[in-house]
């Protein structure tokens, strides 16, 4: 008998996403009113279809999304789903200080807690991007998983530290080339594991980069049947090569609130509703299985070996 907990996290971005222009240049106008249509519409689209199905998923807010929509966030709330973290204004968190990551984290939990009444257990780094101290911090501020890390596809994990020491190879520029290579050719050490859970984020799974257009990371104009293809594959290659898997999609109300995109999901979730054992659940409610041992996971740190300076040669 297959185990297959199914799940969307919906990044409310909102206008945080386009306001955040790292450097301070201003946003425009256009692209803010993309942001607005993603709260004032693609929010209760959505929600919608979410009901049809009765599935509770997992929206991550960035603080200011709830400060400026505070009407739509309650209508999440009323439905039942989970709330998580997602920056105050979708700030790139590997581009920030640490105390400006600490400032973002503190904030924007001190905003969903009091808006929601119970303290996020989750995060999800804007753009997926975080720095080499993040899961430290969220540790710290006692949040209990991530959804940001890729180091497995369809398995829950323990999430290793990130700041694990690996070298970045710098030979260019005048001062660089003065170096040794030896200050570079050294083996990555393996990672500690922390007490956060990862529920893994793909790249693949993501609604942003096929279908966002005018954005540097993304197409925008992919036809939604090769997307809903390409997500079935992966769906049935895990659905055979494993009994117990975990299928997490990103999404985000701008995006997956069109028409076109809105019936790819219609279509997606009754096509996966066929299978057996299949479960539709928030990533909070994921991580609670896999911490009472109900549905297995990955150990990235077993998979890595023993934390030998020299790889055995049999292992090269
Ligand atoms: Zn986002």
């Amino acid at each position: 008998m297959k185990k297959v907990l199914v799940g969307y996290g919906i990044d409310v971005d909102a206008v945080a996403r386009w306001i955040d222009t790292k450097d301070g240049s201003r946003a425009d106008p256009v692209e803010i009113s993309r942001g607005m249509f993603g709260a004032l519409v693609g929010i209760d689209r959505l929600l919608k279809l979410l009901a049809t199905y009765d599935i509770k998923a997992s929206w991550y807010i960035p603080a200011h999304t709830i400060e400026t929509f505070p009407e739509q966030v309650s209508r999440i709330m009323e439905g039942g789903h989970e709330i998580g973290l997602h920056g105050y204004s979708h700030e790139y968190v590997s581009h920030l200080s640490e105390r400006q990551e600490r400032e973002v984290l503190q904030k924007s939990i001190e905003v969903l807690t009091s808006f929601s009444g119970r303290k996020p257990s989750g995060w999800t780094a804007p753009a997926f991007t975080t720095s080499s101290r993040t899961v430290h911090l969220l540790e710290e501020m006692g949040i209990q998983y991530d959804h940001s890390f890729m180091h497995h596809d369809c398995q829950l994990y323990m999430t290793p530290y990130s700041d694990y020491g690996a070298v970045p190879t710098a030979y260019q520029g005048a001062h660089n080339l003065s170096r040794s290579a030896a200050a570079w050719m050294k083996r990555m050490p393996n990672p500690e594991v922390s007490s956060l859970v990862t529920v893994p984020a793909n790249w693949h799974l993501d609604d942003w980069p096929p279908f966002c257009p005018g954005d540097n990371s993304s197409n925008g104009f992919i036809d939604p049947y090769v997307v809903e293809r390409m997500w079935k594959v992966h769906f049935e290659y895990c659905y055979e090569e494993y009994n117990e898997f975990v299928f997490p999609l990103s999404i985000h109300p701008q995006i997956s609130g069109k028409p076109q995109i809105v019936k790819m999901h219609q279509r997606l979730i009754e096509w996966i509703n066929e299978f057996e054992g299949v479960e539709w659940c928030t990533f909070e409610e994921m991580v609670d299985r896999y911490k009472q041992g109900l549905i297995s996971g990955y150990n990235v740190i077993k998979a890595m070996g023993t934390n030998e300076e020299i790889i055995p040669t049999h292992r090269r």
